[in-house]
């Protein structure tokens, strides 16, 4: 079936490009633009109605030749003058066509995937492209897209498989026995690999943190200043500031990019003994949001420190940030904490200090979600399957040097390497493709 879709944004643009894809691309062309181009080139082509002759549109063609396409098949795109009659009337003449079919979202990169275009790992880097809030973001999703993760998998399984095949032809001629040179190094590779991997999963999650973003968490007693801190830190009103305590009751987050890193911060209820039910629940959550928090900023109120409330100390790990909100309340300056700790004072209303603190924030979020020059893992799916593939090597190698068969090791080993090959989706992943293909856009 051959498949198009709008890959813009639906709505008035300067452009809007219709993609097609698949063996009638070409009729297609030839019936509106009246013939096909050059592939690869961009021609300026009159679009006509194929029944009435009308010109729908002046567009940009662009043909590009099986297999040399995005998808692998014939693909054709129109560049057309985005207003809506110039789109509804190219769309509504490819949907009364025979053998054509909008897309569905994804479509076109899954065609891609089942070409041989891309392995998975880059189909997820694609997505995860168009989702791309901030810089680092970008960076990652950029790398993933170029292969980079593709490869790393892809190398270890392929040294895996090499094992393999050494250990079946020990099971398959067990009379003639392998030389003890060739298995050996084999094993030694098969244990490299393994370790790599643990390497691999032992990152912190920083590459699943930076797609989500890193989570970071005010807490502190009521009225301390949270919710005037979150509105300082985000520039905009987000959260309600009151004077009455307990008024923030629930969890409220704002998304920001911080020198190119993505952090959530989260302001949550304050900490206190309570017996209005609903703030109760509100410290309930503010207690377990922080407690899944990446990042916890404890807040304190400048007149009283360093006398601190112990409810919020409770809650601060070693790796928190101390602020001391309103500075502007106390004669001349803050004295440092009673253990030494760094201090970050404040004054949410007058702004001292601030930049200060957003500097100190923004480090912290480079130094969690920085992913250097190794690939970093990106996906809970890929740590769940190379967590699969490293239990199976830790068997076999296990089996192998402490009296197990070489058939228990050689079934191990295959278990290691379909794990691998289904982050990649060289093998079975029938079930995984809707989940994968469904998160990218219609027309991509
Ligand atoms: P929360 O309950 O911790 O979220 O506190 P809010 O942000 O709602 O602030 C409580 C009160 O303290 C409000 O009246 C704010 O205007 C006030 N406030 C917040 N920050 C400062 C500050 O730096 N200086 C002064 N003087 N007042 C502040």
């Amino acid at each position: 079936m051959t498949i198009f879709a709008q890959s813009t944004v639906p709505g008035r643009s300067a452009i809007a490009v219709i993609r097609i894809s698949g063996a009638l691309a070409g009729n297609v062309v030839k019936r509106l633009a009246g013939g096909i181009p050059p592939s690869r080139r961009a021609c300026l082509r009159a679009l006509r109605h194929p029944k009435t002759g009308e010109i729908l549109d002046r567009a940009v063609v662009l043909w590009f030749a099986s297999p040399a396409s995005y998808t692998g098949e014939d693909v054709a795109e129109f560049h057309l003058h985005g207003g809506r009659a110039v789109v509804d009337g190219v769309l509504e003449v490819l949907a009364a066509w025979p053998g054509l079919r909008v897309a569905e979202p994804g479509e076109f990169t899954r065609r891609a995937f089942e070409y041989g275009k891309m392995d998975l790992t880059e189909a997820e880097g694609l997505a995860d492209l168009t989702a791309a809030e901030t810089r680092s973001q970008r960076r990652q999703a950029l790398r993933q897209l170029d292969g980079e993760l593709g490869r790393l998998y892809e190398g270890w399984r392929s040294t895996l498989m090499r094992g393999m095949a050494l250990v079946e032809a020990q099971i398959d001629f067990p009379e003639e026995g392998l030389p003890e040179d060739l298995t050996e190094p084999a094993w030694d590779n098969i244990r490299g690999v393994l370790q790599e991997i643990r390497q691999h999963l032992d990152d912190q999650g920083r590459g699943e943190r930076l797609r989500e973003g890193l989570s970071a968490v005010i807490v502190g007693a009521p009225n301390v200043g949270k919710s005037s801190l979150l509105n300082c830190l985000a520039r905009r009103d987000a959260v309600i500031v009151s004077d009455q305590a307990g008024t923030t009751r629930d969890v409220v987050e704002v998304a920001m990019d911080l020198g190119g890193y993505p952090v959530v911060v989260a302001d949550t209820a304050g900490l206190r003994r309570t017996d209005d039910e609903v703030e109760k629940e509100g410290v309930r959550r503010a207690r377990a949001r922080a407690s899944e928090a990446d990042l916890i900023l404890a807040m304190f109120d400048a007149r009283n420190w360093p006398e601190t409330d112990p409810a919020t100390r409770d809650v601060l790990p070693n790796d928190g940030l101390v602020v001391v909100n309103k500075t502007d309340l106390i004669p001349g300056s803050l004295g440092g904490a009673p253990d030494g700790r760094r201090v970050w004072p404040v004054s949410c209303r007058t702004g001292a200090g601030l930049d200060e603190l957003l500097g100190a924030l923004t480090a912290a979020a480079e130094e969690r979600l920085d992913p250097g020059f190794a690939p970093a893992l990106t996906r809970a799916r890929h740590r769940g399957a190379l967590e699969t593939c490293a239990t199976a090597l830790d068997r076999a190698l296990e089996g192998v040097f402490v009296g197990g068969t070489a058939e228990l090791a050689g079934e191990d080993l295959r278990h290691a390497v379909a794990a691998l090959g289904r982050i990649t989706g060289r093998v079975d992943v029938e079930d995984l493709l809707d989940v994968i293909f469904r998160e990218l856009c219609i027309g991509k």
